[in-house]
């Protein structure tokens, strides 16, 4: 006979491996079901660092979850032993009045969070690599920086399989079912059993969640640049996050490389739409073209022509917030995507919620903004 388990979670990527974490420190038997070895480059969790930041530009509610998100990823850090995330100060740049300028300082004000401003003449003098036209201003905030997303990943699957997490990898999910008052998880390989289901498939969750939601999975091209002149200007000692408003609907975004990988430099809009499994994962060099032109522009001692290139899934919403809360059909279900490209960050938060979702049916955190079923009351 099968074993049953109290949870399955579906996908062990950033999200997942932090709900299974989470669901490990609360004592339950969890099985984690992943179609690849994770950490890997087939989803939206790999390729060295992802920003985070507090003072939140995208809306002032989620600097709480940020705030608790910072928390647990520095008591998984000391767990670990594992340095995860590095405070290297950030900027968000572009003409005053811009969205991500305002947005930053709405939420940081309303958060009491400490921030400087400087202008363009100032970030020349502080940050030399990044060249500001002379309109355009930054708002530093001194506890941005960057995690290392493979080793959250690691970190996380590691304390939760020495607490008696069951994982199965390279087996990708089929469908899952309610049957008999509980949960059936099929697979490539076997047919698995639990009370409850957490749904955390990033790219692959519109095949999983099974009810109607719009959400557009967009092959991104991120790009790595070597410095071409004063290597040291782009350290992270001196060169913070940044986001960066290009024009009114493109914005860029990056930060230093860790490991010699380079300085990233990248397009927050923007990539082909499709499914995670028929987009092409080649990369033209006409698709490279535009940020190098950017690159040139914005950061001319960057080589153009010293680029690495990978590519990514962001899974967006309509309105750029999340998917989390419980299954609109199911109640012993919880799901998490749609996170629109800035998701990470939370994923140490975001897998405590689920945690609590499954086990407690609620959670304290306010994930209102991110009901499953706000498309459908459109
Ligand atoms: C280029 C790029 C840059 C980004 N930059 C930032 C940033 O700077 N800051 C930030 O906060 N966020 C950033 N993000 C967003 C962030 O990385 C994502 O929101 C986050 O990684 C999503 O995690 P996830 O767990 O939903 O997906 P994933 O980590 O991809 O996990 C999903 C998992 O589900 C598994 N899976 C899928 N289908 C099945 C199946 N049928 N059976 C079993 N397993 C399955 C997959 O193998 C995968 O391991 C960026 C994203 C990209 C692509």
């Amino acid at each position: 006979m099968n074993k049953t388990y109290d949870v399955i979670v579906i996908g062990l990527g950033g999200m997942g491996s932090a709900a299974a974490y989470h669901l490990m420190k609360k004592g339950l038997r969890v099985l984690g079901i992943d179609r690849f070895q994770p950490p890997h480059q087939f989803g939206s969790s790999h390729g060295h660092t992802r920003i985070f930041r507090e003072a939140y530009l995208e809306g002032a509610s989620y600097v709480p979850l940020a705030q608790r998100a910072h928390a647990l990823w520095r008591r998984l850090e000391e767990e670990s032993g594992k340095d995860l995330l590095a405070e290297i100060g950030g900027v968000m740049i572009g003409p005053e009045n811009c969205e991500i300028v305002q947005g930053t300082i709405t939420s940081a004000k309303q958060y009491n969070l400490p921030y400087e401003m400087l202008s363009a003449k100032e970030m020349a003098k502080r940050f030399p690599a990044f060249y500001l036209a002379e309109d355009e201003v930054a708002v530093y905030e001194k506890t941005a920086g960057v995690l290392f997303p493979e080793a959250c990943i690691e970190a996380c699957l590691k304390i939760a399989i020495s607490e008696g997490l069951e994982i199965k990898t390279d087996e990708r999910v089929l469908k899952w079912g309610q049957e008999g008052g509980g949960i059936t998880v099929y697979t490539e390989k076997g047919i698995y059993k639990a009370e409850k289901l957490v749904i955390s498939a990033g790219a692959w969750n519109p095949d999983l969640f099974g009810f109607t939601i719009p959400l557009e999975v967009q092959r991104k091209v991120p790009t790595w640049f070597q410095a071409m002149n004063k290597p040291e200007i782009f350290n992270p000692d001196q060169f913070p996050i940044f986001c960066w408003h290009y024009t009114n609907d493109l914005n860029i975004y990056g930060m230093p490389g860790f490991h010699g990988e380079g300085t990233k430099v990248a397009f927050h809009q923007g990539g082909l739409i499709g499914t995670a499994d028929e987009l092409d994962r080649e990369v033209s060099s006409e698709e490279i073209a535009p940020i190098q032109r950017l690159v040139a522009e914005r950061f001319p001692d960057l080589n153009i022509n010293d680029v690495t290139i990978d590519t990514c899934f962001y899974t967006n919403t309509p309105d750029g917030h999340f998917v989390l809360g419980k299954h609109p059909n199911y109640d012993n279900v919880a799901i998490a995507g749609g996170f629109s490209g800035h998701g990470f960050k939370f994923c140490s938060v975001i897998g405590e919620i689920l945690s609590d979702l499954v086990i407690k049916g609620k959670t304290n955190h306010d994930i209102t903004l991110f009901d499953p079923v706000r498309f459908q009351k459109l």
